[in-house]
Order: structure tokens, then sequence, then C-alpha cells
């Protein structure tokens, strides 16, 4: 007669080694590595080697690395703003742009507190 408790001792501590050969890769998937991949194929490829084992193990454990994440300098930050076209109006005798503030165009220096367009007469188109 067949001892049956044996025979269900030896697959239990089948099973057992099994699942211990492969907690690497389980942990790793565990943790949601990235590279759980890797490390189930070292674990499968190199586990019995024991030292493949403990280096799948170490890596499956290991805190992912996560690299600091450095904002990129803006370029608003490096630079003074540039000035946008609604500060800016344009001078009615030189056509330059100059800031909206300006009393005074820097290109021609005409007086731009008055109304010009009005000043556009006859003498000025020929
Ligand atoms: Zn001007």
């Amino acid at each position: 007669m067949k001892d049956i408790s044996a025979e269900i001792l030896t697959w239990a501590l089948l099973l057992f080694f099994i699942s211990l050969y492969f907690t690497p890769y389980i942990i790793a998937i565990g943790n949601k590595k990235k590279a759980a991949g890797a490390i189930g194929a070292l674990n499968i490829l190199f586990g019995w080697t024991l030292v493949g084992w403990v280096v799948a193990l170490f890596w499956a454990m290991n805190k992912e690395v996560s690299v600091p994440h450095t904002p990129a300098p803006r370029l608003m930050d490096t630079f003074p703003p540039l000035l946008t076209a609604s500060t800016e109006k344009q001078c009615p005798d030189c056509a330059g742009m100059v800031p909206a503030e300006a009393t005074k165009c820097r290109f021609c220096a005409s007086d731009l507190t008055v109304l010009r367009t009005a000043q556009r007469q006859e003498s000025n188109s020929r």
C-alpha cells in the first residue's frame, strides 16, 4: 500500500521550493517594477546558481530609483519678457514701434501725446 501522505508532502515541498525559487520574480511584480520582466528572466535563467537568485531578489526588493524631476527653466524666467504687441503702439510719423506709454517717439522724436492722424494733411501726402 502506497503512503499517500508522503506523496502529498513531496508535492507540497516541491511546490514550496518552486514558489521559493520564483520569489524574486513575484516580489518584482508585487513592487510593480518596470524591470520585472528582466528580473523574471534572471530569476529563471540564473536562479539555480543561487548567486543569480540572490541578485534577482535584491533587484526585486530594491526601491525604484526615481530620478528627481527638475523642471526645465522656462524661457520667460531666463529672459526678460519681451514687449508684446498690446504694450506697444506704432508711431504715426515713422511707423516705428514704441511702448504704449511713450509720449515721444524714440526714432523720430515726434510728440505722441497728440493725435497725429488728424494732422496728416495734404502736405504729407505729396
Ligand atoms: Zn516716430
